[in-house]
């Protein structure tokens, strides 16, 4: 199963796209994550993001765009996967689908979680990552999935925040990028809305983002 997951900064997206991993089996292809990985492990390309991420902006597509098209074709891809974070522009969504047909791989699903921006920013900012695992959910406005004192709620381990998740200005500038349905985000969702209007085998499912996580999981798992 091949997967594609849109949903603004703080609409749960990670949450949901755990879950479909597991059920689905596939491999998780986090662009943030990959990003943030590779600032940790001090390489080449962690240092050319590090300087975009911290202030909201995107990194450069000549950047972006190879890496995950290179990481679609390592072997923990062949059995299926689930892209989160990419495409994060119109550019980004044609070239995708470019490199899907030349390479004979079939798009699936869409998805796309609906939720006001005034609702996301506040969910960005009571996030917190766990040391262990960046899919164990706690954040501290949401009750169902609320820390354990200062540890993950799932595994006791440390939490941190996201320097960029504590920044409005930066938080702004990500939002003004998903929700901008000309070249942004959005525009990308709805290149793959299009496409699945005309090739009927691409399943295209939006998701009311507000409920509680439980809720939106009830939603997802009764529309796949
Ligand atoms: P995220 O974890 O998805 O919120 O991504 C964190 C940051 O990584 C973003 O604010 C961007 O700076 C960068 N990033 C993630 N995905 C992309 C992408 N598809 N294109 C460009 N930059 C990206």
């Amino acid at each position: 199963m091949n997967i594609l997951f849109f949903g603004p900064n703080g609409s749960g997206k990670g949450t949901q796209g755990a879950i479909l991993k597991d059920k689905y089996n596939t491999a998780h292809i986090e662009s943030g994550a990959i990003f943030r990985d590779n600032i940790k492990g001090g390489t080449e390309l962690g240092a050319q993001a590090k300087a975009y991420i911290d202030k909201g902006d995107l990194v450069p597509d000549e950047i972006t765009i190879p890496m995950i098209l290179d990481r679609l074709q390592k072997d923990d891809c062949k059995g299926g996967w689930l892209l989160d974070g990419f495409p994060r522009n119109k550019n980004q969504a044609i070239k995708l689908d470019e490199a899907l047909k030349e390479a004979g791989m079939k798009l699936d699903i869409v998805i796309e979680i609906l939720l006001d921006r005034e609702i996301a920013k506040n969910r960005i900012m009571g996030r917190r990552l766990c040391a262990n695992d960046p899919n164990h959910p706690n954040n501290i406005y949401i009750d169902v999935i609320k820390p354990d004192g200062d540890k993950c709620r799932v595994c006791g381990g440390e939490l941190s925040m996201r320097t960029d998740d504590q920044d409005e200005d930066a938080i702004g500038k990500r939002h003004g990028i998903y929700y901008d349905a000309d070249t942004g985000t959005l525009a990308s969702a709805y290149y793959f809305k299009d496409l699945a209007a005309k090739e009927g085998s691409i399943k295209y499912i939006e998701l009311d983002g507000k409920p509680s996580v439980t809720d939106v999981t009830a939603e997802l798992v009764s529309k796949l």
